[in-house]
């Protein structure tokens, strides 16, 4: 009988994480928040194409109350396109925003999701990432609708997007999946408004907490399956 595990990221570490946080509460599920934080405060309007949702960060002085319970990770301090950048601005966006997290969480922060769309990295960032910092896992963008464990955590794709259309049926398959199987979903909460799928998610959550799998953050992932089990 393998382990069945599933595990939620969400990026940007914006106010409607606060909304996402209290229905996973409610299911008794937890979640992992990549934060950028050389961009606390900051808020824009995402403009007509996305129903001029806000995309508004938490301040600094937030975060600790906003995600006890969660784990928080990096995604940068001011979320660039890593293979536009050397490699000392690399490690200046990646440890800087490991190092400020860590300081206001009160515990080491250990992983991270790469900023941008695809591809939002390449050879060069993970080596870099790899040979010179702490970070234990980092998560692509691209959907695997699969649910095998990464042949490497750097480059760690989710099984979907939590409004992937084929959801219904990855999740059928998750609940039948033998052996070791890792369900990872992500999103932005502020997606829920844009696409006024905040039922949808509660949905979501309702199902996964039903599944049988166990939840785990992706810290708690990557400490499940050392690299024996690989
Ligand atoms: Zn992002």
């Amino acid at each position: 009988m393998g382990r069945r595990v599933f595990t939620l990221s969400f990026d940007d570490g914006v106010r409607q994480d606060a909304r996402v946080i209290e229905l996973l509460q409610k299911f008794g599920l937890k979640a992992t928040f990549n934060l950028n934080s050389g961009l606390f405060g900051a808020c824009l309007d995402l403009g007509p194409a996305q129903n001029h949702v806000r995309h508004e960060r938490w301040r600094a002085e937030e975060v600790s109350g906003v995600y006890a319970g969660m784990e928080v990770a990096a995604h940068t301090c001011t979320h660039p396109d890593l293979k536009t950048l050397s490699r000392v601005r690399i490690l200046e966006e990646v440890v800087g925003d490991l190092l400020r997290l860590s300081d206001l969480v009160g515990y080491e922060v250990v992983g991270m999701a790469y900023p941008g769309g695809p591809p939002n990295y390449n050879g060069e960032v993970v080596r870099v990432i790899r040979e010179n910092t702490r970070v234990c896992y980092a998560r692509g963008f691209r959907s695997t609708h699969r649910f095998d464990l990464p042949a490497d955590f750097l480059t760690w794709h989710p099984t979907a997007h939590l409004l992937d259309p084929d959801l219904d049926r990855l999740l059928d398959d998750f609940a039948e999946a033998e052996g070791d199987a890792v369900c990872y979903l992500w999103a932005h909460s502020y997606e829920f408004d844009v696409h006024s799928a905040w039922d949808r998610a509660e949905q979501i959550f309702a199902r996964l907490a039903r599944s049988g799998g166990v939840c785990q953050t992706n810290r708690e992932v990557f400490c499940s399956f050392p690299p024996r089990d690989r």
